[in-house]
């Protein structure tokens, strides 16, 4: 009995928190804790860092419940989901085995429990990690949301390659992943047409006008139409816009027409590497660049921490003249957010 409660915890847990197999086994009691005002569990990432860092995945209410069930049938001092041995074996137990024991019980308890079956097939704990990412990524922010909880480095919102790289060596799951993403730059880009539609400002910059002109055409072709949403859907999907949204712009990089992207300038681009360079964005000068209504505090901060920085006493002449730099560059950018208010 200990044992199913445990494999079932343990399915629930590598279901619903996106950890790796090997993060569950790392769980020590006392692990589920507050993590910003919100559940979470800490562990060690095990994967990719020197040092096997702690961290935290944030979690939900039954999966703290199954981490509180699994504490309580394990017999290891520290350890929540450390390999138990089985009565008819000496053999270590290990996550695949905890699902695959998982399986045959609730398949074979049908007649009790109601459930439906669960179909043959192989199921092993890098699988729910996918699925939950797919199944997340239907809401948007999410590929922020994402790369915290798959820990992935997310420099930039909806385009950051690691994570949706993440299912590569899948070419199937790589597709559904893509798919989920385009799918969730669609809905942005169909609120911000919303909000153009009604008056609302989409944001700046050169980018931010050509996205004005196709979505005003895109509104009279519906009215000459007689059209309704649909139409408009229709035509937004239709419209040749690429869009990533960025922390700290939107980017239109178009992977047919590069030309006029100001990242690519004079750089060294890595072989196979196709899209914007995002580290050498420079939303001052470039033509793609839209800067957003929700970037624009942003820049407002930085330029008055630059500012400040400049008031540093002693400060050496060449740290003067970067700051300096960089002043001028948030100044230009702000100068496109100016010109349009006034
Ligand atoms: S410079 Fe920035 S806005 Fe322009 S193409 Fe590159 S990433 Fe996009």
């Amino acid at each position: 009995m200990l044992f199913r409660v445990r494999d079932a915890a343990f399915c629930l847990v590598a279901a619903l928190s996106m950890m790796r197999d090997s993060e569950i086994h790392e769980i020590r009691r006392g692990a589920v804790v507050q993590h910003y005002n919100a559940p979470a569990i800490k562990s060690t990432l095990d994967k990719g860092r020197a040092g096997r860092p702690g961290k935290h995945w944030w979690i939900t209410e039954p999966v703290a419940e199954a981490i509180t069930l699994a504490e309580i049938v394990s017999v290891h001092e520290d350890r929540v989901f450390s390999p138990l041995k089985r009565p008819e074996s000496t053999e270590a137990v290990h996550g695949d085995q905890m699902i695959d024991a998982f399986i045959t019980e609730a398949n074979s308890s049908r007649s009790w429990t109601g459930l439906d079956e669960i179909p043959d097939g192989r199921v092993r704990p890098h699988m729910f990690r996918r699925t939950m990412a797919m199944l997340t990524d239907q809401f948007p922010g999410s590929e922020i949301a994402l790369g915290i909880q798959l820990k992935h480095v997310a420099a930039r919102a909806l385009a950051n390659r690691t994570t949706l790289s993440y299912a590569a060596g899948d070419a199937q799951w790589a597709e559904l992943l893509e798919t989920a993403l385009e799918a969730t730059r669609f809905r942005r880009f169909k609120d911000l047409y919303g909000q153009h539609k009604a008056g609302t400002s989409i944001g700046y910059g050169p980018g931010a006008d050509r996205v004005k002109e196709v979505f005003d055409e895109i509104i009279s072709s519906a009215r000459a139409n007689g059209g309704d949403s649909r139409v408009e859907d229709d035509l937004l999907r239709k419209a040749r816009i690429t869009i990533r949204f960025g922390m700290l712009n939107n980017c239109l990089f178009d992977e047919a027409n590069p030309k006029g992207a100001v990242c690519l300038e004079n750089a060294v681009i890595p072989q196979g590497h196709t899209g914007p360079l995002e580290g050498r964005c420079r939303p001052d000068r470039c033509r793609n660049s839209v800067i957003g209504i929700e970037h624009v505090p942003l820049y407002d901060s930085h330029r008055r921490t630059q500012l400040k920085l400049l008031q540093t006493r002693r400060l050496p002449a060449a740290r003067k003249a970067i700051i300096r730099r960089e002043v001028e560059r948030v100044d230009a950018v702000l100068a496109q957010v100016n010109e349009e208010n006034t």
